[in-house]
């Protein structure tokens, strides 16, 4: 599908699915809320931070984003051993501590056992750090519906990478004429789109109490049950 500004709505209910023979899927942002993630980073970070270092909440906060968008799109950024050693504070510990926020973003489980049932290859493709990616899996238990799960850093470059969808064939081998790929962060769809792959969708509100996404070179959608037959 080749995205043109002018022609880029496509109709979802035409979408090829005969032609789409694999669908890449991120994690953060698209199957589950981003809301988590968001929370997580600006708010209980900088709170524990403010905390530990004894310093004023809005000082914490302030030398926090100044760190985040320091590493903001490299693998670095998704590293729960790097904000560990960074911040001194137990991320991962963090993460379970608040592991009730995390939720399934609407028509999920519907989507991906359509996919299951009518024999799709279903891949899950994160940037997030395999001790969020697990604790992620054992609350939503979503693990059951793909055949196979790909994290980035196995692949040593994040998906904002133009050469991560490359080295994704060593691990996962894909046809990118018959794959689609959806995922919140139109960085990735990107580097997707220019590598190749020829059906890249992106999430209209990935974090449920954020702000909308638009494109105007990609398609957001906003439920699942939009680009199902
Ligand atoms: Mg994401």
């Amino acid at each position: 599908m080749t995205i043109d500004p002018d022609e880029k709505k496509y109709s979802h209910m035409s979408l090829p699915w005969k032609k789409i023979d694999t669908v890449l899927l991120d994690m953060d942002g698209t199957l589950l809320d981003l809301h988590f993630d968001n929370h997580f980073w600006l708010t209980h970070v900088p709170e524990c931070y403010a905390e530990k270092h004894d310093l004023p909440h809005d000082e914490a906060h302030k030398h926090l984003m100044c760190r985040y968008t320091e590493v903001r799109g490299k693998l670095d950024w998704y590293c729960v051993d790097f904000w560990t050693k960074e911040l001194s504070l137990d991320i991962e510990q963090l993460k379970h501590d608040i592991a009730d926020k995390i939720s399934i973003r609407p028509d999920v489980v519907d989507f991906l056992s359509w996919l299951n049932n009518n024999d799709k290859r279903v891949v899950l493709v994160t940037n997030a750090h395999p001790a969020s990616l697990n604790l992620k899996m054992d609350k939503t238990n979503l693990h059951v519906h793909f055949d196979n799960i790909i994290n980035a850093h196995d692949i040593g470059l994040a998906k904002e990478n133009e050469g991560f969808w490359g080295k994704l064939q060593h691990v996962e081998p894909y046809d990118k004429a018959h794959t689609m790929l959806i995922d919140d962060n139109l960085e990735v769809l990107e580097t997707a789109h220019e590598y190749g792959i020829e059906y890249c969708l992106g999430i209209q509100q990935p974090d449920s109490q954020g702000d909308e996404v638009s494109s105007e070179k990609f398609d957001v959608i906003d439920a699942f049950k939009e680009i199902l037959p």
